[in-house]
């Protein structure tokens, strides 16, 4: 049985171009950047490459581009090299809905005098406008709201945040790990100060991340160590992934606008039939300002980690809004603070696409949906017969 593989908001394939670009720097190209001798030299110039493609995807300069390990380390350095250099304030301000490499930071944070604010979120996954607003005050070292939502794909107007950030005097941090490579950017027309990104979102291998830094936006390196990254960030570069990042960008750079159009359609085929053929299920986010790949359905009284054992069943890869805490199934805090119902919080299921799905991996979930929701409707005791 072939794999579907719908869930490339967790992670995608590398692409075959970025495997065969990372290929020779393993066992032919293997020196150190850092290194005097020309062998490692030329491998400097192949970051240097890297470090244009990934710029030139945003918009922007490659001065502007710092290589780190993964998305994670991209929000950390972001956050924590911010506020060390602005000592003097101590106020965050972010979502109820950032990905844990956000929230989790911020709410340590608070364990250090850091007041944070967590603005909410309507129905359908949009910010509150006028409380961002009010928060914004003197004492703002940070504001950090993500591009588009991991679970949803709802987007934020983040040039219209930036913008007023940059009006009060505060830095503007946005985790784009959703966004590079299904949306355009154009970084050189926007006030965004600091932007993460994720090599393995975009058909770029795991463990490979880049922070754009608007130049003149004051950041304290994260990592210390050596002086790589113009001691910006110290560690010897992984330079496969750094390589195999600037091709998918430049890959993306190239083909994103049509492949998307495709993605869309296939996306929108998947959920309409979804929501016609299954009885009590909705879709969540809004409907219109989302990633072109990504649909959030909650289906009414099952739980989605039934859902996803059966279509795992039928080789189809998927994934919930839950996640299994202490024992406890405890539904998502991005659906929480929607105002999702917890039972259809519960039955959430995110599909999630890329370049590589066909219309045949569509047709055929759309045949076993209604059938694997028929099935668990019946077990369930929620449900009336
Ligand atoms: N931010 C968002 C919105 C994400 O979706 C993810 C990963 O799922 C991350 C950050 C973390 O990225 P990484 O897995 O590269 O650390």
């Amino acid at each position: 049985m072939k794999t579907i593989y719908f869930d490339n908001n967790a992670t995608t394939k590398v692409a075959e171009e970025v495997l065969e670009e990372m290929r020779p720097l393993f066992c032919e190209l293997y020196g150190n950047p850092s290194s005097m001798h020309t062998f490692g030299g030329q491998i400097g110039r192949k970051i240097r490459h890297a470090r244009e493609q990934v710029a030139g995807l945003l918009a922007s300069d490659p001065s502007e581009i710092i290589f780190t390990s993964c998305g994670t380390e991209s929000d950390n350095t972001a956050i924590k090299g911010t506020l060390a250099a602005v000592p003097d304030k101590r106020k965050i301000i972010t979502t109820r809905v950032e990905h844990p490499a956000v929230l989790t930071v911020c709410r340590e944070l608070e364990n250090h005098g850091y007041t944070v604010v967590e603005l909410g979120i309507d129905r359908q996954g949009r910010l509150d406008w006028h409380q961002l607003e009010k928060q914004i005050d003197d004492d703002t070292a940070l504001v950090t709201i993500m591009y588009a939502n991991n679970e949803t794909g709802v987007i934020f107007p983040i040039d219209k945040i930036a913008e007023l950030a940059t009006s009060k005097g505060v830095v503007f941090h946005t985790d784009a790990v959703q966004g590079v490579g299904k949306i355009p950017f154009n970084l050189s027309k926007s006030n965004i100060d600091l932007l993460s990104l994720s090599g393995h979102k975009l058909h770029a291998p795991k463990g490979v991340g880049a922070l754009y830094v608007k130049k003149g936006t004051r950041l304290s390196p994260f990592m210390l160590g050596g002086h790589q990254e113009a001691g910006r960030r110290a560690g010897t570069e992984n330079v496969p992934g750094i390589v195999g990042l600037g091709k998918a960008c430049e890959l993306a750079a190239k083909n994103t606008k049509e492949e998307n159009k495709r993605v869309k359609c296939l996306r929108d085929k998947l959920e309409g039939a979804i929501l016609e053929k299954c009885p009590g299920c909705q879709l969540n986010g809004d409907k219109d300002n989302r990633l072109p790949n990504t649909s959030n359905i909650s289906f009414e009284y099952i739980e989605g980690e039934a859902i996803l054992l059966m279509l795992d069943k039928y080789g189809i890869c998927a994934s919930s809004g839950s996640a299994c805490t202490s024992g406890s199934l405890e539904p998502s805090h991005v659906l929480r603070a929607m105002g999702v119902p917890f039972t259809a919080a519960h039955g959430s299921i995110r599909f999630s696409l890329s370049r590589y799905n066909t219309e045949k991996e569509v047709d055929y979930t759309i045949e076993k949906m209604p059938e694997i929701v028929n099935k668990l409707r019946q077990l369930s005791p929620f449900v009336t017969k």
